[in-house]
């Protein structure tokens, strides 16, 4: 997590950052090692730690409540019915996952502004991004995956400092910690199916070659401009014509297994 918050610059000197957690291992994860990278760390930075009761029925307030107070966390739970909105505005047996998490951004990105944080953290992680990565190619026909920091269009900058760590690090970690994991079922909406297919898919692939991840990962970050279709790109790259690259345009197999080699370490 520490080198995606160097390579980015996640983090400088008076932050205020307003770290999401919704209860999962994810988010549990990034708090437990943000907390520790700012008790390392050269600058000082704040964590501020929020949640959302959406009003699901059941949801269990307390158990996160109770966590966060034993651990001493700066914690505020927002109550915002969304679940109340989402129900009366969608079908039943649709799913209400678009206009869900469109409420939540809209209530953290309120509520950010209110309390003064500089930074939003989001708990997505390298697996997240390689799916979107394929969601984006397969269906919606574009070359993008997460970005580790973003500029929000109302000028909140998002970080994700979980983009480089794998999801199985991540929960193995979150066993080892006995976080007080909230359930995730509870809103009754079916889950994104187009990233179930393309998770599966990923993680079909990864059992037959254990690097794939790693080497997704490393694509990523090793982005051959010349070597895409993107007209406006070449454009405002000032390419004339693409280099010759050995096979073909394709990279070494060794190239990338080289390049595979610290992601794979976790
Ligand atoms: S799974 Fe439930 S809580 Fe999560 S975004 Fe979808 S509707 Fe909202």
């Amino acid at each position: 997590m520490s080198r995606a918050v160097m390579d980015f610059q996640m983090l400088a000197d008076g932050d205020r950052v307003m770290v999401c957690v919704s209860g999962g291992k994810d988010s549990y994860t990034m708090l437990d090692r943000l907390r520790d990278l700012q008790r390392r760390a050269p600058i000082r930075f704040e964590l501020i730690v929020v949640n959302i009761d959406q009003g699901h029925p059941g949801y269990p307030a307390d158990r996160l409540r109770g966590y966060m107070r034993d651990e001493a966390y700066d914690f505020t739970m927002i109550e915002e019915d969304t679940y109340a909105i989402v129900t009366s505005k969608i079908a039943a047996g649709k799913t209400y996952c678009s206009l869900c998490s469109r409420l939540r951004r809209g209530i953290l990105y309120r509520v950010a502004k209110e309390m003064r944080c500089t930074k939003i953290a989001l708990g997505h992680h390298r697996d997240d991004i390689l799916q979107t990565l394929l969601l984006n190619l397969f269906f919606a026909g574009k070359l993008a995956a997460m970005p580790p920091k973003l500029m929000a269009q109302d000028g909140h900058i998002v970080i994700r400092p979980l983009a480089y760590c794998a999801e199985e690090d991540i929960a193995a970690y979150a066993r080892h910690k006995a976080f007080p994991i909230l359930p995730c079922d509870l809103c009754g909406s079916q889950d994104n199916l187009q990233r179930k297919i393309v998770g599966q898919m990923i993680n079909d692939l990864a059992s037959k070659h254990p690097d794939i991840k790693s080497v997704m990962l490393a694509a990523t970050q090793n982005v051959v401009a010349s070597h895409l279709l993107d007209k406006d790109l070449w454009s405002s790259l000032g390419l004339e014509a693409a280099r010759e690259l050995e096979n073909d345009g394709l990279l070494r197999p060794d190239a990338l297994v080289r390049l595979s080699g610290p992601f794979a370490e976790g």
